[in-house]
């Protein structure tokens, strides 16, 4: 057999927030003296990590992509990810407030007197606890218990239906507790079926709510995708991460300088990033001291050794690797894949030379409707997110939808796209840019992302009818500018994911840490976490490979 020796310790490729992390925190610090790393380390004189972040685009981030217009130079959209839930989300959380210390701001969501446009129908948000000003037939029982809640909206009946089906949840929701309360949980003992992963949740929700309770619930919750029918118990408590009494935080500088930082400091720490190299596949190697480690493949012909493969990427970037060699050829490996779903997501910002909106009474959060933009964010300005513009300021709206409504979107970008960036060729010509490119180079990135995704003509004035529509006016200005991504294209397959039905998330998200014994590849990131769509997903199963796998300690700003 032919024998090799590694050029790198560890290859981590896909350079989203996971894979970045894990890089970030293998140099970060003095390796733990039993572990793996440690041991690959020993033999040279500095004891240092030879560790390789390949990314298959031209820039570290993935899904955690900000962006700024030439046209509002100061303030920083969202296209991918844009909050955390603190203090909950306790990784994301101490590394952006403790680790990184990075500035952050409040996110206003659910602001009394907002918009909701349903069924047709201009409501104000303070209308939705009113059964009879709504436009869908509650049964008795619910359209009492909405009015004796006044003030919560449809959306609180998923709530109910859940508590029903699992009075003693209540108690569970304050805590950290709810997951093995979900765990241990006994529904539906008549169908012989108690266990709620086995369950779809929309096929429990349809036996205790009424169709248009349903509807209704689905429609002011915001995303469709939290009343579909993904696995039960990981979707209960993915919806209870979107209750009024839950508050967001957004970074002041933008969600991608988290990974940009993190980038910063791998590189100052001796990390390698390679960019524009797509992994095609792998295979195993063997090397002159005996070991098995991992030939990596990539498209453009170059192929790199190493000690440990750490796969940083989801369910679609993964399914579009070649089939062969000790994981991805693993029958297991491939049934597991299955196991979780990725939601289409999309997101359109706007950019409007004044805020007429503002004369329709809104000015932050979001407003709603059942049309397919879905949910409107009003953004505020300025460099560190917090100023409600003026109302004759240039200003952003966000658009938010998913599932079946991603379809509508796209139907409107005829352009043809690259496979692998999803990005799209400039078609939509607005006014000329206003702003200098930036000089810095963060400042820069985030023009170049604003660039790479522009919008189409058609898909452009069809929001604007939609945004027109819903706020009740029949003339607006016109928008100058706008930028949006549809995170179904490949290497994504989806923005977020989530468990099926019939599968123990528990149990999986440890098995596809490490898809198959005894080879040195670890899989890691949002996809298969049990903290799906969201950056804590992504670094939880980071924190498993780092932590379980290859022996790193807690990091201190991981503790309360
Ligand atoms: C619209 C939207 C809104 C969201 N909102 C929030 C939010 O508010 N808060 C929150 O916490 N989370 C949110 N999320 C989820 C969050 O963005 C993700 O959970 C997180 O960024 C995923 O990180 P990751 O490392 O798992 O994967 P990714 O970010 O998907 O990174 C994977 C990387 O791998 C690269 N890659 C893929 N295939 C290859 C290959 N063959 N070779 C080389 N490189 C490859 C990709 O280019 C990409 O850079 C949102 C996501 C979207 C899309």
């Amino acid at each position: 057999m032919e024998c090799d020796e590694p050029d790198v310790d560890v290859a981590i490729v896909g350079g989203g927030i996971s894979g970045v992390y894990s890089g970030w925190r293998l140099l970060g610090g003095p390796l733990p003296a039993a572990s793996l790393p440690a041991s690959w380390a020993e033999g040279r004189c500095d004891r240092k990590l030879k560790v390789a972040l390949f990314e298959g685009s031209d820039r570290i981030g993935g899904r955690l992509l900000s962006a700024r217009s030439p046209h509002l130079p100061e303030t920083t959209a969202e296209i991918g990810g844009m909050r955390y839930v603190a203090p909950a989300q306790r990784l994301v959380t101490g590394l952006i407030e403790k680790a990184l210390n990075l500035s952050w701001h409040d996110q206003a969501v659910d602001v009394p007197g907002n918009i909701a446009f349903l069924r047709g129908r201009l409501l104000r948000t303070s209308d939705l606890g009113r059964p009879a000003a709504l436009p869908y037939a509650l049964d008795a029982s619910e359209q009492a218990w909405l009015a004796a809640r006044g003030g919560q909206s449809p959306a609180a009946l998923i709530g109910r239906a859940l508590q029903q089906l699992m009075p003693g949840i209540a108690e569970h929701l304050a805590g950290s507790t709810l997951r093995e309360y979900l765990a241990t949980v006994a529904i539906d003992r008549a169908t012989g079926v108690p266990d709620l992963w086995h369950h779809g949740l929309w096929n429990l929700l349809a036996k205790m709510m009424s169709p248009d309770g349903y509807a209704g619930a689905r429609a002011t919750i915001g995303y469709d995708c939290l009343g579909g029918n993904y696995n039960a118990l990981d979707l209960t408590a993915e919806y209870f991460n979107f209750t009024p009494e839950v508050s967001y935080r957004m970074v002041d500088a933008g969600y991608e300088s988290v990974p940009w930082s993190l980038r910063t400091a791998f590189e100052a720490a001796g990390g390698e990033t390679v960019l524009d190299h797509w992994l095609t596949g792998f295979e195993r190697a063997a090397f002159a001291d005996g070991s098995t480690g991992v030939r990596l493949v990539f498209r453009n012909g170059r192929t790199r050794l190493a000690r440990a493969l750490l796969l940083a990427m989801p369910r679609r970037s993964l399914e579009l690797l070649r089939p062969e060699g000790p994981v991805l050829a693993d029958p297991a490996f491939r049934r597991d894949l299955l196991s979780v779903s990725a939601v289409p997501l999309f997101k359109l910002f706007l950019l409007y030379r004044e805020c007429w909106w503002q004369e329709a009474g809104v000015s932050k959060g979001r407003s709603l409707t059942d049309m397919p933009l879905r949910q409107c964010y009003y953004w505020l300005n300025g460099s560190d997110g917090r100023t409600v513009p003026h109302p004759n300021d240039p200003a952003l709206v966000m658009a938010y939808d998913d599932l079946l409504n991603v379809t509508f979107w796209s139907g409107l970008d005829t352009r043809r796209h690259t496979a692998e960036t999803g990005a799209v060729r400039p078609l939509f010509v607005g006014v000329p840019a206003t702003a200098e490119v930036p000089d810095d180079p963060f400042g820069k990135r985030l023009r170049q992302n604003w660039e790479a995704h522009s919008a189409t003509r058609t898909m452009v004035a069809e929001m604007h009818r939609q945004l027109k529509m819903m706020h009740g006016v029949d003339q607006a200005p016109e928008p100058v500018d706008a930028a949006y991504m549809d995170w179904s294209r490949d290497p994504y397959g989806g923005g977020v994911h989530f468990w099926n039905p019939n599968y123990e998330s528990a149990r999986l998200v440890r098995r596809m840490t490490q898809p198959v014994d005894d080879f040195p590849c670890y899989l890691c990131g949002e996809a298969y976490s049990t903290n799906q769509t969201w950056v804590e997903g992504a670094l939880q199963t980071a924190e498993i490979v780092l932590q379980d796998r290859l022996g790193l300690h807690r990091a201190e700003w991981q503790d309360g």
